[in-house]
């Protein structure tokens, strides 16, 4: 094990099964995954699964992050793992503030909670408190203003005193953000807005394919989101609808984010390996300094291609790239010079990869089109939209994955689908098989940086899948 990583929870094994929740968790799961990965061929029936999930609490050195290894206290002495283990968690930082000013030593805090139909007038007037009340608070500033959205379940903390009057408010507004009202005088209060770091811990997970990918990943214990991770991640390199065998294997490192020792939700994955048919594809997350992150290989190129390989989810591949095709409107030959995706009509579109709006209007048979240019050498042409995607035009520039229009059937078609053209200077290629160029490598300012905060996570990933291997008898 990397001399880096310390345990500062014991690994549970314990699979992360939800009691009772499970059909709600696999219902959204197989909706995510059907509107994101669409294609996958579901397994007919839950099979099971037997891989051996460790998602244990392991704390690495993360990368990338605020807090980066500098302060990491170095492991001046040689730690045992079994000490590690049962060190004492550090404590759990309080989310009351410690500097609270004092109150009327008979002022006491009571919590309410909002119910369905509540407004904040009616949660005051539950802790006997008035409408006057209600408008001085509210009016304090744009801060407090925030209070006349909340929502059933969320908890108001009020410091009445013996007079009945409001002396101060506590509502946790957001997962990390707490707001503090407190009397300043007889006109009226001040607030101030406490925020919260949560506390980082890693886990891991390892999975075995035995039908699908979702069903490996449920069994590993991956959430819906950390599950369409892993997807989004490897999803440039392997198709998961038809690439996908048994007895591939996955490794995750990702975060859990904890709030007073509780946790809260995952955080992002930081590193993961899939073995796809033998071959190995791993992931490392890099976060620059300014916040862009990213997963590269361990050579620091992207794990991103610089286009989208379909830029709409779709139902069927209804017309390939064709030079000999039978046009389905004229009855003569004319090439076919893009893909077909047949999808429902309002299906969002979008940019296969950043670029810049050249075309965007009516264009003869081809109805609604946007023409994008991608750099100097590439362009993508999308057809027969409904309409258009709203805050755009010529000279625009987009982003990949962002929404330019919606599948229609506007101009020369026979039902509602996206004709989708990809032109490598100025020739018009098969988009499901033209080889897409790679999204840039790490930047060489970050390079360094990204191989000194990377390797643990490296080190780590060795070590899972050398366990995982001597688990299988391999
Ligand atoms: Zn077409």
């Amino acid at each position: 094990m990397s001399k880096k990583v310390e345990l500062v929870g014991a690994i549970s094994g314990i699979r992360r099964i939800f009691p009772g929740r499970k059909p709600v968790r696999n219902g959204l799961l197989a909706l995510g995954f059907g509107l994101i990965l669409l294609g996958i061929a579901w397994p007919p029936s839950d099979a099971i699964v037997g891989s051996e999930p460790t998602d244990g609490n392991i704390s690495l050195t993360l990368p990338g992050q605020s807090d980066r290894q500098s302060q990491v206290p170095p492991t001046s002495a040689p730690t045992t793992a079994k000490a590690a283990e049962t060190q004492p968690q550090a404590p759990a930082p309080q989310s009351q503030p410690a500097a609270q000013p004092t109150p009327e030593p008979s002022a006491e805090w009571t919590t309410v909670t909002v119910r369905n139909g509540d407004n904040l007038a009616a949660v005051f007037n539950r802790a006997g408190l008035s409408a006057r009340d209600v408008h001085e608070v509210v009016t304090t500033d744009e801060r407090t203003a925030e209070l006349t959205r909340i929502f059933p379940g969320d908890e108001l903390h009020l410091l009445i005193d013996e007079t009945g009057a409001l002396q101060g408010l506590r509502y946790e507004m957001s997962e990390t953000q707490v707001l503090h009202l407190s009397r300043a005088d007889e006109s009226g209060y001040e607030s101030r807005v406490e925020t919260i770091t949560l506390e980082r811990r890693i886990a891991e997970a390892e999975g075995r394919i035995t039908s699908s990918l979702f069903n490996a990943a449920v069994d590993a214990g991956l959430d819906h989101g950390l599950t369409m991770e892993l997807a989004a991640i490897f999803g440039w390199d392997i198709d998961f609808a038809l690439d996908i065998r048994r007895n591939d294997r996955f490794v995750v490192i990702y975060e859990e984010l904890y709030k007073d020792g509780e946790k809260v939700r995952n955080g992002n994955i930081l590193a993961a390996e899939f073995i796809n048919r033998g071959e190995r594809f791993r992931a490392l997350r890099y976060e620059t300094a300014t916040g862009d992150s990213n997963y590269y290989t361990p050579d620091g190129r992207s794990m991103r291609k610089a286009f989208l390989r379909t830029p709409t989810d779709f139902t069927r591949v209804s017309s390939d790239f064709n030079p000999n095709r039978v046009h389905p409107v004229h009855g003569t030959v004319r090439p076919h010079r893009g893909t077909d995706y047949a999808a429902p009509p309002g299906t969002p579109i979008k940019a296969a990869g950043d670029g810049k709006i050249i075309e965007r209007g009516w264009k003869g048979g081809y109805g609604n089109t946007v023409v994008l240019q991608h750099g100097t050498r590439y362009t993508t042409l999308y057809a027969h939209m409904r309409s258009f995607a709203n805050g755009h035009g010529v000279g625009d520039r987009v982003k990949q994955g962002e929404i330019i229009g919606y599948v229609g059937s506007t101009g020369l078609s026979t039902g509602p689908h996206l004709h989708y053209e990809f032109r490598v200077d100025g020739v018009h290629r098969n988009p499901r098989t033209v080889d897409l160029p790679e999204a840039e490598p790490i930047a060489e300012q970050y390079r360094a940086d990204f191989e000194r905060s990377t390797a643990s996570l490296a080190a780590r990933l060795d070590a899972l899948t050398s366990t995982q291997l001597a688990q299988a008898g391999e």
